[in-house]
């Protein structure tokens, strides 16, 4: 048996309005007057000085806007990355990722890309990167996803949606101030927040499930059902609650793996351009032979939230587009494994997947 031995996000601080502390942590960070921080802000925040005008900025450091309209996409890190490096003649100081998953992704990557040759395709899989990335940091603005807190970040590339998996993945620090996501919009925030439920469950009812990964997951998924289902939180006490879940959901699948809804939610993802949490949402509606408590629950949460998800997205695909969408998900074997153990070929067969997309 070989045990993973994973590395984690060197310094975090927590705190509403610990964003404020910024500059102080950057500074001693700066290697010199002309290698820039270089901030990529979801482009959400694009005039709203509340948050905007607290980036420190001096020097050559630099805010690139970023849309999240679709996810990120390994073209899009080779782009980033000659950008900074045609305009400036230093290696940057730092990537700060200001947004959510995908521009905590976005900032990690970039970061990788930075010190390793090649494009980011290259490095798509597990521990394949050479060098420690630079100096990054993840500021979350929405809760759900984990990937603060992640030794991944996953990209849509020419033949695959799949994480660079690595031990430079992780941020040097991160600044979870729940106060930045106080103007999500109710659907996202359910879409975002549901990942982390899945992430629980998922991890707590899989095969490769240990004490380490069912005390943080048990904590998230506490947490999920109080802010979910529950009704005497105060709106800053569940933003606080939900970073906070977001955190051991993600310190939870570190130690495991995810299952059924990722593996199928990639699928929907690469062929039709699905966003992961309302992929993940859609697939976990219709999983209840897989995690019939879990699917209960979010059937209560969802309809108390009046969420209505997407329906008949499947309806007009054709064969080819439905093997497409079985191969990406039937290639997370590890997902799998996790999920049926392993023997779980015995159980999931290309129609079974077949007859359960065609259910969305
Ligand atoms: P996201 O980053 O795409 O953001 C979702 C939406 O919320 C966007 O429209 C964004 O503009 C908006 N938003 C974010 N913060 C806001 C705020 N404070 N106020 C108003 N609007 C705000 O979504 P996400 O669900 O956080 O992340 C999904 C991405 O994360 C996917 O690309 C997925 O692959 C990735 N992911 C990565 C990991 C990992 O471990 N690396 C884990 C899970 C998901
Ligand atoms: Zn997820």
């Amino acid at each position: 048996m070989q045990f993973k031995n994973f590395p984690m996000v060197s310094r975090i601080i927590f705190g509403r309005g610990s964003f404020n502390q910024l500059a102080e942590i950057l500074e001693p960070k700066r290697l010199n007057t002309r290698a820039p921080f270089i901030f990529f802000v979801d482009d959400v925040f694009k005039g709203n000085a509340w948050l905007t005008s607290r980036i420190p900025l001096a020097y050559d450091d630099k805010v690139i806007y970023i849309s999240t309209k679709e996810e990120p996409k390994t073209s899009q890190i080779d782009t980033l990355v000659e950008q900074i490096i045609l305009n400036y003649k230093e290696r940057p100081s730092g990537i700060i990722g200001i947004g959510g998953g995908s521009i905590m992704d976005i900032a990690k990557a970039v970061a990788i890309m930075l010190t390793n040759d090649g494009e980011s395709k290259d490095y798509q899989g597990w521990d394949l990167v050479k060098h420690p990335a630079i100096y990054h940091v993840g500021i979350p603005t929405i809760s759900g996803t984990g990937a603060e807190v992640s030794r991944t970040t996953i990209l849509t590339g020419p033949e695959r949606k799949l994480g660079i998996n690595s031990d430079y993945t992780p941020f040097d620090q991160v600044i979870l101030d729940p106060e930045l996501t106080k103007e999500v919009p109710k659907d996202q925030w359910f879409y975002t927040g549901m990942d982390c439920f899945v992430h629980c469950i998922e991890s707590l009812n899989g095969t490769y499930l240990n004490a380490f990964s069912k005390s943080y997951g048990e904590k998230a998924y506490e947490l999920c059902k109080e802010i979910f289902l529950e009704d005497h939180l105060t709106e800053i006490e569940a933003q606080d609650k939900l970073m906070m879940a977001s955190w051991h959901g993600g310190m939870s699948i570190a130690y495991s793996q995810v299952g059924v809804a990722h593996a199928m939610s990639y699928g929907l993802g690469y062929l039709l351009g699905i966003k992961h949490g309302i992929g993940n949402c859609i697939v976990f509606d219709h999983l209840e032979d897989y995690y019939p408590d879990g699917v209960k629950l979010f059937k209560q949460m969802k309809a108390k939230h009046n969420i209505n998800l997407p329906k008949g997205i499947c309806a007009n695909l054709t064969e080819d587009q439905f093997d497409i969408m079985i191969n990406v998900a039937l290639s997370l074997e590890p997902l799998w494994e996790n999920a049926l153990g392993k023997h779980w070929k015995k159980q999931i067969t290309p129609e079974v997947l077949k007859a359960l997309y065609k259910k969305m």
